[in-house]
């Protein structure tokens, strides 16, 4: 199937609502790991579920106008092992699960491309796949909100890189999915590395900041 959302990089770019949200801080989360239980590459739209209490801080976000954006990397798309069919259907499955906790998300970008994939998607160092920034870019285009005044949530470093080579406000680890592991990489971090604070999941996460 097509999908309007897909831009000619091959990234998903989906605004999910209609507000600009212009010069605003927007709340960022990675998807699989802070807002999903995540298996691996195989898993099913029907395992997807949501992490226990993921809903709240996007709850109060939406009360006090923040956005809320999902920045994704999809390399088991790039690698065969998933399809665009099945991440619309964990996302509608997401968002409908959200969306009876009267919480919503404002967008969603995802980047299938990776080292090792085969044909369109194979790229060495993908400008969009995290550890680089690019996601956040085509979020600043789609949403015009403020990179500089934003947030990022992630359960492995290469989040907070990301987050860092784009001049974010502030990072947060949770110690979901792989977090636990990817904790004792802080320690190697250069030392003017953007501002980082462990949570033990996005539950904990205060939206005062
Ligand atoms: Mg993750």
């Amino acid at each position: 199937m097509k999908y309007k959302q897909i831009n000619k990089q091959n990234i998903w770019a989906e605004k999910l609502s209609k507000k600009l949200f212009e010069n605003s801080p927007c709340l960022f989360l990675d998807r699989d790991g802070v807002l999903i239980d995540w298996t691996d590459y195989t898993m099913k739209p029907k395992d997807a579920k949501l992490i226990n209490g993921s809903d709240k801080v996007i709850k109060e976000c939406n009360k006090k106008k923040i956005p809320v954006i999902l920045i994704t990397n999809q390399g088991g798309i790039g690698l065969g092992l998933q399809s665009w069919d099945s991440f619309a259907k964990i996302q509608t499955k997401i968002i409908n699960e959200l969306s009876n906790k009267n919480a919503k998300i404002d967008g969603v970008i995802a980047c299938p491309h990776h080292p090792l994939a085969l044909g369109k998607y194979k790229h060495k160092n993908h400008p969009c796949r995290k550890p680089n920034g690019g996601m956040f870019s085509v979020a600043k285009k789609l949403f015009k909100i403020d990179l500089k005044k934003s947030w990022m949530v992630g359960d492995k470093i290469n989040d907070l890189k990301a987050a860092n080579a784009k001049g974010l406000k502030q990072g947060f680890l949770v110690l979901t999915g792989y977090g636990k592991e990817e904790k004792e990489k802080i320690n190697f971090l250069p030392k003017k590395f953007l501002k980082i604070k462990i949570l033990s999941s996005l539950k904990k996460l205060k939206v005062n900041f």
